[in-house]
């Protein structure tokens, strides 16, 4: 059997083609919540399987999730059920969801939190011992099962041990940069990959692949993302020919720090307001008060992100430019046992006690709704052979993902790819993968290291995170879309002569190279679709299209390849069944009820 330890090497030198071939059923590409979770159901289905990770094993951006995971458990508020998380995701996905796929997830989350905790994660509790749950924004019931504000690190501690038990075997510190398709049945074959330490090309056969590789957050300036969210699953996909779906949904958190700089957009969980914080502006005013007087702070992402935006451009900002979010009411001992690492966030970073002084904080750029498109059972793209589950994938929150619904969306997607990928893989042979193609993926991700007086790709990437922040942000307009475009694509120029220096081995910024290439390719599928998509809905806001327009948007934009180009389609929302909609409770349902022009609606170009 291959082990990672047969990847140690000597020095390599920058121009050395050689490659070492691997190979494997089921490749998985991430060691987030939606990776690990897919590996442990491919491998208990019988493939083998072979997880890649960018960072080290354990340290994916899942660990970073605090508040918790949403599931209709029902242990706090016993009314809560599958059928009013299938309601609330839909209606604040702004019916823009697959309501299969939300039906899928609203059905099989709970199963997948009890299970988790018979892997053995250890959740706080409640008095008579069921696993405890917490209001979040927009869930009509306390829903969001937790561990503290450390929910994804119990989460991946739990899931990588079942895979270290199991044995599954892993290589990390590996960049996956291409995917291969057999030539003849247009099939996924393998893909192309770089190991850090060494610089060393692997060639990994296999007869599936599952993305896993969480969202793209690292192409704004502002966000709680980590280093490895460059969309690089996003950029995989498209260019083997997958479709990409709602990429103009990217959700701003409504709470980030905002000082010192170094720690700009860093989350503040929405656990601080579902544990009671109260947000004010600079004259001391409890302004959700007016823009949602029902749910105030727990209204739904998108409305308080917007809020805090009006709150902070008319006028009403505190001297840094954010608002106050203040939990001093609920007394030190409460906040340090619930919201332990917020209080160890604000003391370390800022030298704020937030037992005893207000957050200051503004919104900042946290998920993508978008991404590559899937069936909504059993995961696949539109690519044979190729799977995406987690954040990677869209389809399950619309417009705007309710907070808690990525974790169990990790769970319960992750698993179903796991076991559709396994079965694919039982009656797949691997496939037969050409040599050219080898070859021009291998002189692809080598050119940085031929270039000499090149541009500079960390400058590069701060360059395409300042213009998505600046004019693809919370508010948005096609003037400044179409801004946001040109410089998108003068930076494409520019990084075609990209510099990567110094040896292979642990190579900073030939990662750099390779991610601001996946970066620039995502972030023209962002910005296409915005300008595509001439309305106002969820997290997408267009100031010159401030109204939501159902009559003509309820449509998901489709972005693809074709003959080296990325064109858009937009393709009718699939319609919820008659039995499936009467579970949803808004009066907006009758607006889509009564829309006529919806059955009328053909793909336009
Ligand atoms: C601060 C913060 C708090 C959050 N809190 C919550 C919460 O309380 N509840 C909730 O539901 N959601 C929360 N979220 C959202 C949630 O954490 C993420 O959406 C989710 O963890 C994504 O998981 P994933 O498995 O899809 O990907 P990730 O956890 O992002 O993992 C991606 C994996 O892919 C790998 N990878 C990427 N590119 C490549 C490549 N080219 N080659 C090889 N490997 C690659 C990475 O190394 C990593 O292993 C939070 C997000 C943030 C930022």
């Amino acid at each position: 059997m291959w082990s990672a330890g047969t990847l140690e090497s000597s020095p390599i030198s920058s121009d050395d083609e050689s490659y070492e071939t691997i190979s494997t059923d089921v490749l998985i590409v991430g060691a987030g919540g939606a990776g690990l979770r897919a590996a442990i159901e491919a491998f208990d289905k019988g493939a083998k399987v072979l997880i890649a990770c960018k960072s080290l094993l354990g340290k994916a951006h899942t660990v970073m999730a605090e508040g918790g995971i949403a599931a209709s458990l029902g242990n706090v508020d016993p009314s809560d059920n599958w059928k009013v998380h299938f309601s609330d995701t839909i209606v604040e996905g702004q019916f823009l969801s697959n309501w299969k796929m939300v039906e899928i997830f609203a059905k099989e989350a709970p199963e997948r939190v009890l299970e988790l905790e018979y892997y053995g994660a250890l959740f706080d509790r409640t008095k008579d011992g069921k696993i405890m749950q917490r209001p979040f924004g927009a869930h009509s019931y306390r829903r969001l099962c937790y561990i503290g504000d450390r929910t994804g690190l119990e989460l991946i501690r739990t899931l990588q041990d079942q895979v270290i038990k199991r044995g599954i075997d892993y290589i990390d510190e590996v960049v996956v940069t291409s995917i291969f398709k057999d030539p003849a049945t247009g099939r996924v074959a393998g893909a192309m990959a770089i190991q850090l330490r060494s610089g060393k090309l692997l060639l990994i056969k296999c007869k599936a692949i599952i993305l896993a590789t969480g969202g793209c957050g690292k192409v704004y300036a502002v966000t709680s993302n980590s280093w490895e969210s460059t969309g690089d699953g996003i950029s995989l996909a498209y260019r083997a020919g997958a479709e990409l779906m709602d990429m103009e949904m990217i959700q701003f958190h409504p709470t980030g720090m905002i000082f010192p700089a170094g720690v700009r957009g860093m989350l503040v969980t929405e656990a601080v307001r579902g544990e009671g914080g109260i947000l004010t502006n600079v004259k001391g005013e409890r302004f959700m008060e007016k823009y949602d007087p029902k749910r105030k702070e727990l209204s739904a992402r998108d409305v308080v992100a917007r809020s805090i935006y009006t709150e902070i451009m008319e006028g009403r900002g505190t001297p840094n430019g954010g608002v106050y979010l203040d939990i001093r009411h609920r007394g030190a001992e409460y906040i340090k046992k619930r919201l332990p690492s917020m209080y160890a966030q604000f003391l370390e970073f800022a030298g704020i006690d937030i037992t005893k002084q207000k957050m200051e904080v503004a919104p900042t750029v946290h998920y993508h709704m978008g991404g590559v498109r899937v069936d909504p059972e059993t995961t696949e793209t539109t690519l044979k052979g190729l799977f995406a589950a987690g954040e990677v994938a869209c389809g399950l929150h619309g417009a705007n993902r309710l907070g808690g619904n990525s974790l169990s969306d990790l769970l319960v997607f992750g698993r179903r790819a796991g076991l559709y990928a396994a079965e694919h893989a039982r009656s797949a042979k691997i496939g037969s993968i050409s040599e050219e193609d080898i070859d021009k993926e291998i002189s692809r991700i080598l050119a940085p290291f031929k270039v000499t007086n090149g541009s500079n790709p960390f400058e590069l990437k701060e360059r395409v995170a300042e213009t998505m922040w600046k004019y693809v942000g919370i508010v948005r307009n096609e003037q400044d879309l179409r801004k946001g475009l040109e410089e998108i694509g003068r930076i494409r120029l520019e990084a075609k002569h990209v510099q990567a220096r110094g040896p292979r081995a642990y190579n900073q910024s030939w990662e750099a190279c390779l991610s601001l290439w996946n970066m620039l390719i995502d972030c023209e599928a962002i910005i296409r679709s915005a300008i595509e998509r001439k309305e106002s809905r969820g997290a997408h806001t267009r100031s010159d299209y401030p109204k939501k327009d159902n009559a003509n948007w309820l449509v998901n934009i489709v972005i693809k390849q074709k003959d080296g180009q990325m064109i858009h389609e937009l393709v009718p929302v699939p319609k919820i069944p008659p039995d499936m909609e009467k579970l949803i409770n808004t009066d907006e349902i009758l607006v889509w009820q009564q829309q006529e022009k919806r059955e009328q609606l053909l793909v336009r170009k």
